[in-house]
């Protein structure tokens, strides 16, 4: 397997020639994706190679405005393109919820074709909504290396102060100026470097999940995260410094990570258990009326909790699993259901278990992925053990001055405890963490993690 990687004279980031002969089905990305210095000032031109209209909604916040907005809207104007801006002013941050989706809505002019996105996630993110359900082209304009959402198909958003996700789409042009990335505040660089260690996570759960039951791996998708990830541990202090050397790293990795979505059509590559942790926690927060951590702060902090877990495995003797003694140990229907009532309350835990209905178990299948594990036990040490030392993150992070434990992102001692439980719930995507409760071994494992809860 292969790829390659390389920029045209544009400075469009392109992956071609991908050769796998996995059972995925690889499509070529179909992004413009331009990362450089001062290529903000091509944005009109890129506009038009796109053909993506001559009549936009430039929507920014107060914030990135002033960063990149208002220049965004001249340079479009005077490359010949009508521009309407929908600003929206906040005194803090910007939630991506009903209010804001409803000003760009309400911005909309009968002749708009396309709309232009100037931020990171939150404006980003409200801005695909509405390009989703209009259907129109959107171009974004990256202004934090924060989060890998840029090339992605999701909408992270707040209703009524709950956080949902729906399904959207790729911008079809996206824009990332180290010039103007460069200029955000550490934090986001911070967070936008959480989010990338998290894959290393994301990649063993993958092919744990390949192993125990035959989930299609695609291998290049794996290699083209694995080498981003490679670089921006190789580089934290540029990073951290915030070169252009070390922004360009960065922001490669995020949006590389995101092209795996598009080429591989889902976000196997990019998202696990430690995702899991971090969406529960911003969900928590969100409807306990706390402020919810940022996004790839929650996933570092989250990837150094699980990467002990991981390690631990290889030293575990699945020979000496007592199956009738798990076989009897077993939750049932009834207590499952409490379990995720009480882990995730009522709104959020019903969809989920609507949305994986086949995450309760038969006995049949929870055998069979034992005897399946305990067959190639082997394969997945070799997967464990691939991955770098805990201290290589742990230190990588440190040299960032990165948030380390749950209380850095707000997070208590009790809703970490849960979250570590109930993080193999929120979706039918295997995980470790999906294993060792099939083996009968969480509690074990999580002994450190105390639950007050009982069926
Ligand atoms: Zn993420
Ligand atoms: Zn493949």
């Amino acid at each position: 397997m292969s790829y390659k990687m390389h920029y045209d004279e544009n400075s469009k980031l392109i992956i071609s020639d991908i050769e796998c002969d996995c059972p995925c089905e690889h499509n070529k990305p179909e992004q413009d994706i331009y990362v450089g210095n001062g290529i903000l000032d091509n944005i009109a031109e890129y506009v038009k190679l796109r053909g993506v209209g001559t009549h936009c909604v430039l929507v920014a916040d107060n914030i990135t405005w002033d960063l990149a907005g208002s220049r965004a809207a001249e340079l479009l104007k005077a490359g010949g393109i009508t521009v309407y801006p929908c600003v929206i002013r906040r005194d803090g941050p910007m939630d991506p919820d009903e209010t804001a989706i409803g000003e760009v809505m309400l911005s909309l002019q009968p002749d708009t074709e396309f709309l232009v996105s100037v931020g990171s996630g939150s404006i980003t993110d409200t801005t695909r909504m509405v390009a989703t359900r209009l259907g129109i082209p959107q171009v974004c304009v990256g202004t934090a290396p924060s989060m890998d959402g840029y090339t992605s198909a999701i909408c992270p958003l707040t209703f009524r102060g709950v956080k949902i996700h729906r399904a959207g789409k790729c911008p079809e042009v996206i824009i990332c100026d180290i010039d103007i990335l460069k200029t955000a505040p550490i934090e986001m660089v911070r967070s936008g470097v959480g989010d990338v260690l998290g894959k290393y996570i994301a990649k063993a759960d993958w092919i744990i999940g390949n192993i125990i039951n035959d989930e299609p791996y695609c291998p290049t998708c794996g290699e083209i995260v694995m080498d981003a990830v490679g670089k921006l541990i190789d580089n934290i202090d540029e990073i951290a410094a915030r070169t252009d050397k070390g922004i360009r790293i960065l922001i490669e990795a995020l949006l590389l990570s995101g092209m795996t979505i598009m080429i591989v059509g889902h976000t196997r590559a990019v998202a696990s258990v430690e995702h899991n942790i971090a969406h529960y926690w911003e969900m928590m927060q969100m409807l306990h009326g706390k402020k919810a951590p940022m996004h790839g702060a929650s996933v570092g902090v989250s990837t150094l909790m699980v990467w002990p877990i991981f390690t631990r495995f290889m030293s575990e003797d699945l020979s000496k699993l007592d199956l009738e003694q798990i076989k009897a140990n077993r939750i049932s229907r009834e207590d499952r259901v409490k379990w995720m009532l009480y882990a995730y309350e009522p709104e959020a835990a019903n969809a989920i278990m609507s949305e994986n209905e086949g995450d309760f178990l038969t006995w049949e299948e929870q055998e069979r992925r034992i005897r399946r594990a305990q067959e190639r036990f082997d394969d997945i040490k070799a997967v464990i053990a691939d991955m770098p030392s805990y201290e290589t993150i742990y230190n990588a992070m440190k040299r960032l001055g990165a948030q380390m434990v749950p209380a850095d992102c707000g997070v208590d001692e009790a809703l970490t405890n849960l979250s570590m439980h109930c993080a193999k719930d929120y979706r039918t995507r295997y995980t470790l963490f999906k294993l060792i409760d099939e083996c009968g071994l969480l509690d074990k494992y999580l002994a450190d993690y105390p639950l007050d809860w009982k069926a």
